[in-house]
């Protein structure tokens, strides 16, 4: 038996609700199975007897299902299902929300351990005293016949817990681990001086340790070895792959200095110094004779724009083509204006490409005026090289769009996009030449690409997933503007919010509200909650729609303003409709969802209302933030949490305080966990991978270790290292 051992050889007796159960969790080999670590561990000393709980308290109680109930609520059709619970000391109940299959997973006199915090209930309707109950509790089923013991004597060896499916319970892998791992040699591939300088344990015994621990220490230092071991991967991925383009030919400009300073003559402002810094790194790159790999990293509002429109305008003076992908269609069609009003003046031709235009609906263009095409037309003259830049969303790397020559690709908002889609978008050139990865680079022709990026990252995050590109940052915002004030509102204060919005529209300028929700959510219910933490609690919240929102102001608070409704269920045309209508300040409100929060660039909007603000990450709310505060007038935003507690005060507080995205960015990542993180659905790291990055020194130690061996180029030395990199960079969807 080896690694790659199909698990359906060994265990030949599995139903077929367990070879499902298997192809859910993705686990097809042994080494799959090895690899699936528990995601934690349950010490039997600390369970509570039901009769010890305590409100407020995150316990782990074993119990047997006693009963389950169902509710339905009418207008929503939300699934609600109760369990009641016992132990041999007393009752209690789980609450589930939205999981109608909880009988089937935990039929009545099935026994498990549940965990979760207890809350208490008044019953509103029956008479009677308060009830705790726990809601959403996780758990474990388990056998009936183990009553567990209570008292620490009894307490024997850590038990793991794995994320199972229905078919496949966490014992039956615990076991069929222990099973499989005496017949297997897992190799070391770390270099043996690596293991020993940060004391970290040999693959076999992290192995061990990872799945049956003796003690809470060896399962540690096991998760360590293993979170030391999936960052220094990816960056000894990232820093081949960046060794490898500084060695391919890059597609050459020419009067590059001179087209950078005509185009600096058409911008209607000065350019910071930071921003002119970025562009002379993008200069020097497009001088360099290899592909630019560029991240441009910029709080929201610094100027991003105008550094890729100059990289374009130098492509497109080149006679070559530029092309730039947006996450949102908002986005794409204001880049649109911004790139057609900017390099229009210098005659400069600039098409829009976005998934809402149909054959019917035509793409716009840019050639002096804008103008509506067929989309076929549009892709004809890209494909013919007639369209210099060509601006749009995820449409960009559909199939049929081809360019003649392209030299230029630029990604906004990059984390909104998989590493797979940045790299098609730079695979667009017609003559196709084999495959042509970006990052793994064959061929002559790959073009210079630019990526952005307004979402702060933490650093640690950007070490590794990020350690292919080079960084350029803005950290200076363009002259002249107002720090935005940020407040939190009672709800005793909102009138005062609304009056003060009032006098400020009276005054020419303009207000976004953002709430979580499209549609309301139905009023008497008492509100499951989801904590940014990603624990969930049963409060009483008003959760805030947009449509409610918008109804209200409209028709009560601001019956004399112009109210525009934006959210990402309206068509494109009410979409555009909606953002001219603000843009050119007929509507002086927008009442949104998040679809604003990357880019939106109306800088008469001086006023940001967040409502629901505890159910955004801290960065996220700095986006929100950001849509304000991009011209003299001094600008505002107002949080209004829907619930409140010490920690979503805390948390929320911590906005008010501070102006730095980035640092913002690390709050999120102590304060919600790096599961929450944006950046990690490109990044492919693993749960285990992604609490590492908590760890700044295991990063920096491992970008150190990654580097010594590029640098000093001792890969072949270590060839089962070599072979994994090999491995991980020949499977690009593994990253996604
Ligand atoms: P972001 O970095 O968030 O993408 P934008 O490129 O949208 O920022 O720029 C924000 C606003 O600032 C835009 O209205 C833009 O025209 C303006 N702007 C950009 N650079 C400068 C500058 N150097 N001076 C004055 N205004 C600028
Ligand atoms: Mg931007």
């Amino acid at each position: 038996m080896d690694l790659d051992t199909p698990l359906e050889q060994i265990f030949t007796k599995l139903q077929q609700r367990q070879k499902n159960a298997l192809k859910n969790l993705d686990l097809k080999t042994v080494e799959d199975l090895l690899w699936h670590f528990p995601y934690r561990y349950e010490n039997p000393a600390d369970l509570k007897r039901i009769s010890e709980v305590i409100m407020g308290n995150s316990v782990r109680i074993w119990g047997r299902v006693q009963k389950i109930d169902y509710e339905k609520t009418w207008k929503k059709k939300m699934n609600i299902a109760y369990a009641t619970v016992e132990d041999p000391t007393g009752r209690i109940k789980m609450v589930w929300f939205r999981q109608p299959y909880i009988a089937k997973m935990l039929p009545v006199g099935s026994c498990a351990i549940f965990s979760g915090k207890i809350a208490v209930r008044k019953p509103a309707r029956r008479a009677g005293g308060d009830e705790y109950y726990i809601a959403n509790p996780l758990y474990d089923i388990v056998p009936c016949n183990v009553v567990p013991a209570f008292s620490k004597e009894d307490s024997s060896r850590l038990q793991p817990l794995y994320s199972s499916s229905a078919g496949l319970s966490s014992l039956w892998i615990a076991k069929a681990i222990a099973r499989i791992f005496p017949l297997v040699k897992a190799d070391e591939f770390l270099p043996e001086k690596i293991l020993e300088k940060y004391h970290l344990p040999v693959l076999q015994t992290a192995l061990r340790w990872i799945h049956a621990p003796k003690t809470e220490d060896h399962a540690s230092a096991a998760k360590k070895r293993f979170a030391f071991e999936k960052v220094f991967l990816m960056q000894l991925m990232r820093a081949s792959q960046k060794e490898e383009i500084k060695k391919t030919a890059g597609i050459k400009f020419s009067n590059i200095e001179k087209l950078r300073d005509e185009f600096l003559g058409l911008l209607p402002f000065k350019l910071t110094t930071a921003q002119k810094k970025a562009i002379n790194d993008i200069v020097s790159d497009f001088k360099s004779g290899h592909p630019m790999n560029r991240l441009l990293e910029g709080d929201v509002g610094s100027g991003k724009t105008a550094v890729a429109a100059c990289a374009a305008f130098i492509a497109a003076k080149n006679s070559a083509q530029a092309t730039y992908m947006a996450p949102t269609e908002i986005l794409a069609r204001q880049h649109f204006e911004t790139f057609s009003k900017a390099l229009g003046k210098a005659g400069i031709k600039v098409g829009l490409l976005t998934s809402s235009f149909s054959e019917k609906f035509p793409s716009k263009v840019f050639a002096g005026t804008p103008t509506h095409v067929s989309r076929s037309q549009l892709l004809k003259w890209v494909r013919e090289g007639e369209f210099p830049i060509l601006i749009g969303t995820h449409a960009l790397i559909e199939k049929k769009v081809e360019f003649k020559n392209l030299a230029l690709a630029m990604v906004d908002e990059q984390h909104r996009f998989g590493v797979t889609q940045r790299s098609k978008l730079s695979n667009k050139n017609a003559a196709k030449e084999g495959s042509r990865d970006p990052l793994g680079s064959r061929g002559p022709k790959l073009p210079h690409f630019l990526s952005m990026t307004a979402t702060p990252i933490p650093r640690t995050l950007a070490l590794t997933i990020y350690a292919d590109l080079d960084l350029s940052v803005i950290d200076e915002m363009p002259a002249g503007r107002k720090s935005i004030e940020t407040k939190i509102v009672p709800p005793k204060d909102r009138n005062i919010a609304y009056e003060f919005i009032r006098r400020r529209v009276a005054e020419g300028e303009q207000a976004f509200v953002i709430c979580p929700r499209i549609e309301p959510q139905e009023a008497e219910l008492p509100g499951e909650v989801r904590l940014p933490d990603g624990k969930s609690d049963f409060l009483k919240a008003e959760m805030k729609s947009v449509k409610e929102e918008y109804k209200k102001l409209n028709e009560n608070i601001f019956p004399e303003l112009e109210i525009a409704l934006m959210h990402g269920k309206l068509t494109p045309k009410e979409k555009e409709e909606t953002m001219k209508r603000f843009r050119e300040n007929k509507a002086k409100i927008l009442v949104s969802t998040s679809v604003v929060e990357v880019g939106v660039d109306v800088p008469n909007a001086t006023i940001m209302m967040i409502e629901g603000a505890e159910r955004f990450g801290l960065a996220q709310l700095h986006q929100f933030r950001g849509r304000v505060g991009r011209s003299e007038k001094k600008s505002y935003c107002f949080i209004f949490p829907s619930s409140y507690s010490a920690d979503i005060f805390k948390r929320l507080r911590a906005l008010t305080e501070t102006k730095s995205g980035f640092q913002l960015a690390e709050y999120d990542l102590e304060f919600r966990g790096a599961g929450e993180l944006s950046g990690r659905r490109q990044s492919g790291l693993s749960d285990i991978g992604m609490e590492a990055l908590k760890n700044l020194k295991m990063v920096e130690a491992a970008r150190f270790e990654a580097r010594e061996i590029i640098e000093n180029k001792t890969l072949e030395k270590y060839p089962l290292l070599e072979a994994k990199i090999k491995e991980l960079r020949s499977e690009p969807l593994h990253f996604e």
